[in-house]
């Protein structure tokens, strides 16, 4: 495996058109950091998998959270219906011990991450982490795939523990975002105004403050997170996955994926034991031929 200069890699992280990671790009990197790249550089397949995952979601969503629809004209209007959306499903949680779809930000070394959490829920006083995954049969997924959702689920983990700590504040979030500097438009405004959103809370650095302060009050966090598998086509649970992450896994999951985004590597392809999933991937045999079998060695 060749080693990419730093420069270069750091213009490949331009190339991806990226300002930040995604937690499902952690995810998506302990499943193939290569596919992960490709997707970013050649365009996504938006498989019915993906689509019928998002239906599921959505109806999952609409039973816990109260729907809040706001038209956004502007990238203002959009980051204040992010914090808007997230600081009532946190008023939720609080209220029904259950909430879902949460937006995170937080940072991994110089790099501003974002995620969204599927669900938070309060058990024996503590509140859990709950991410819901679509799967196409009643089986239970391999250890290759439980690897890559449990990489996301532990970096969620870090990013609320950060948020709930303040050590990812509104202070850092407003500098990196430019919260002060950005304004909601009239329009947007009405619309608050006819939602009965308070005068006071209508701008974003109101709104930063309420969302930050939200997340600090939500109460302690459990160590354990589920996982959630769902049947895509009956919509049934088929079983949670239970786990806990110590710091020492914690560290090293997020570190190797860091290695990639600092420029230490390139982007690794499966390792020979895993090469079936590439029979799996649009990109084999086209712009990835490292395990195809016309390869020239
Ligand atoms: S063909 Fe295999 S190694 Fe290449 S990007 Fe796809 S999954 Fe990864």
């Amino acid at each position: 495996m060749t080693i990419g200069r730093r420069a270069d890699i750091l213009d490949a992280l331009q190339r991806l058109g990226k300002k930040s990671i995604r937690a499902t790009d952690i995810a998506a990197q302990y499943w193939c950091e290569k596919q992960m790249e490709l997707n970013y550089l050649k365009g996504p397949e938006i498989t019915k998998e993906i689509l019928k995952g998002k239906e599921i979601h959505e109806e999952l969503e609409n039973e816990t959270n109260i729907p809040i629809v706001l038209q956004t004209k502007s990238y203002a209007d959009f980051m204040y219906k992010s914090l808007y959306t997230t600081y009532k499903a946190l008023e939720t949680l609080k209220k029904n011990k259950k909430s879902r779809e949460l937006l995170l930000y937080g940072n991994l070394g110089k790099f501003r991450v974002v995620g969204k959490m599927d669900e938070l829920l309060v058990s024996n006083g503590n509140v859990v982490i709950v991410e819901d995954k679509t799967r196409a049969s009643d089986k239970m997924p391999s250890a290759a795939q439980t690897k890559s959702h449990r990489a996301q689920v532990i970096l969620y983990k870090k990013l609320l523990r950060d948020m709930i700590s303040g050590i990812y504040n509104e202070d850092l979030f407003s500098r990196e975002y430019g919260i002060n500097r950005l304004s909601v438009t009239k329009e947007f405004e009405r619309q608050l105004d006819a939602l009965g959103v308070e005068k006071g809370i209508q701008t974003l650095p109101e709104i930063t403050l309420k969302f930050f302060r939200e997340y600090r009050s939500i109460g302690r966090l459990s160590d354990t997170m589920v996982i959630r598998y769902i049947n895509q086509y009956t919509g049934k649970r088929i079983d949670n996955y239970k786990f806990k992450a110590s710091d020492e896994e914690l560290d090293g999951t997020i570190s190797f994926a860091l290695k990639y985004w600092n420029g230490e590597r390139e982007a690794l392809p499966v390792p020979y034991e895993e090469k079936w999933k590439c029979e799996y991937c649009m990109f084999f045999g086209k712009e990835c031929k490292v395990w195809s079998p016309q390869r020239k060695l």
